[in-house]
């Protein structure tokens, strides 16, 4: 096989802003295998968390797990190597993805029919960061107007407290009360345990659906303390990064939220489905900072999956890639062999 990377530049409509930060402009990597005239894509988001903050860190971590070669190995045997080898999790997604594009594409098939999953049908939620009101106030109707648009996933967990939060979500309530839509939560983290046991009922009453990731990464322990008597479903997602991290928690919650970046691809969020499965858990997939290479990727596992959050790439101003439209609310994989997903020749050509 041979690979090549491109670098290209994601411009965002609005930066997002969480718990943790403001997410701006960013680039991400582009890998493209090719093979038997086949080329196959994938694509990395760098990111603190992901263990690799840049382009360049990716790329050189992708040469290291690539010199190990991935001719005649599995896709989980390459993603245990990667494990192993300490590789991040988002530069080994970018290999997976390609890898699975490319063999789709070999047998002729769209990806989600090679691996016998249906057709994604829930509606994605999009997503507003945390802001003041009166910029909820005009972007909200920027973010719905003229799409199919059926669910929001509001973050909240503002570093300013609960007050912020609750002024926010007010905001929000007002703001689409025209509009046929569902509303979720992420509090990416930022509430400490009697912050999030007072909101989660705070919001049950204001219609909110779930709630995802309400304590911080590492304080997993006092989940216990919400999950009795909760007045709404707990997902995890910065808690909950592998298959095995599910059995962990599982008693705790009621869904994990994968993510292919977070887990290192395909292969993994199949490990993690099943694990789901296992303990009757929920599913939710979503997304970093992605384009639609690798937005396709998690699209054409989405059939089946109880949440989806597959909306970054409506965020960039230009999408750099192609693929994944959304179709009735529906993030929907093109319907052509492989996961559908390209980059448009004018950024590598
Ligand atoms: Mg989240």
């Amino acid at each position: 096989m041979r690979f090549k990377f491109h670098k290209v530049l994601l411009k965002k409509r609005f930066p997002l802003a969480i718990s943790r930060g403001v997410r701006g402009d960013s680039y991400n990597l582009f890998l493209s295998c090719e093979k038997e005239g086949i080329i196959g894509w994938g694509e990395a988001a760098p990111g603190k968390n992901e263990n690799a903050e840049s382009v360049e860190e990716i790329e050189s971590q992708l040469n290291i797990l690539m010199a190990e070669g991935t001719e005649n190995k599995t896709a989980q045997q390459v993603n245990t190597i990667a494990k192993d080898r300490g590789i991040a999790p988002c530069a080994t997604a970018a290999l997976d993805i390609a890898i699975w594009d490319w063999k789709a594409k070999s047998q002729a098939l769209p990806l989600h029919q090679l691996l016998n999953i249906p057709l994604p049908s829930v509606p994605t939620s999009i997503t507003i960061g945390i802001n003041p009101p009166e910029v909820v106030k005009e972007r909200i109707p920027l973010m719905l107007e003229g799409t199919t648009v059926k669910a929001l996933k509001v973050k909240l967990g503002a570093p300013q407290g609960i007050e912020a939060d609750q002024e926010m979500f007010t905001q929000v309530v007002e703001s689409t009360q025209n509009y046929d839509i569902k509303i979720r939560v992420d509090a990416n983290g930022g509430w400490s345990t009697s912050d999030a046991i007072f909101m989660m009922k705070w919001l049950a009453d204001r219609g909110v659906d779930y709630i995802e990731q309400p304590l911080e990464q590492g304080k997993e322990s006092e989940l216990k303390y919400l999950y009795h008597n909760r007045p709404l479903p707990i997902y995890i997602d910065e808690s909950c990064r592998y298959a095995e991290d599910v059995a962990k928690w599982a008693p705790y919650i009621d869904g994990v939220n994968m993510k292919l970046m977070k887990c290192g691809g395909i292969t993994e969020a199949l490990n993690i489905i099943q694990a789901a499965k296992r303990y009757q858990l929920k599913t939710m997939i979503g997304c970093m900072s992605e384009s639609s290479v690798a937005i396709a990727a998690a699209a054409s596992i989405s059939g089946g999956i109880d949440h989806i959050d597959l909306d970054s790439h409506y965020n960039l101003n230009p999408d750099p890639s192609s693929g994944a439209k959304m179709i009735d609310g529906v993030t929907t994989p093109d319907l052509v062999p492989g996961h559908g997903g390209i980059l448009k020749p004018e950024y590598y050509a």
